[in-house]
């Protein structure tokens, strides 16, 4: 089995729980996780993941800074990159896009929607319906 692997930088554990366990929904994805911005960049850089989620409000350096930094490296500028916030405000939203996010999803996890969200940017052996191109 092709194994994918995501990535999840969140500083809140309860999230990271969550998110584990919507993860484990669909087989063949290995979860790597980081507290904060710093740590996450590192983390990317080290497993080159094929997909990032990242909170927007983060110690450090923020989910925002962390795209920007990831989209100006081009080991890593290919990544989709998901913006996972308890942040709604149509400006929060605007801002993500501008930093780089394919896609913001908001806080409480709405886990079908970050469940389609897995199926439509991890295509392959995650996605029930994804066929090989
Ligand atoms: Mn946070």
């Amino acid at each position: 089995m092709s194994l994918r692997t995501v990535a999840y930088v969140e500083d809140n554990p309860s999230n990271v729980e969550v998110f584990r366990q919507v993860l484990g929904l669909r087989p063949g994805l290995t979860l790597v996780t980081a507290g904060d911005g710093i740590s996450g960049l590192a983390l990317v850089r080290a497993h080159r993941p094929d997909l990032v989620v990242i909170d927007i409000d983060l110690p450090g350096m923020d989910g925002l800074e962390l795209c920007r930094r990831l989209r100006a490296d081009p080991q890593t500028a290919h990544i989709p990159k998901v913006a996972l916030s308890a942040n709604a405000m149509p400006r929060d939203v605007e801002q993500a896009h501008e930093a780089g996010f394919e896609a913001y999803l908001t806080k409480p996890m709405d886990v079908p929607a970050l469940i389609a969200l897995l199926d439509r940017l991890l295509p392959g052996p995650a996605s029930p319906t994804g066929s090989p191109a």
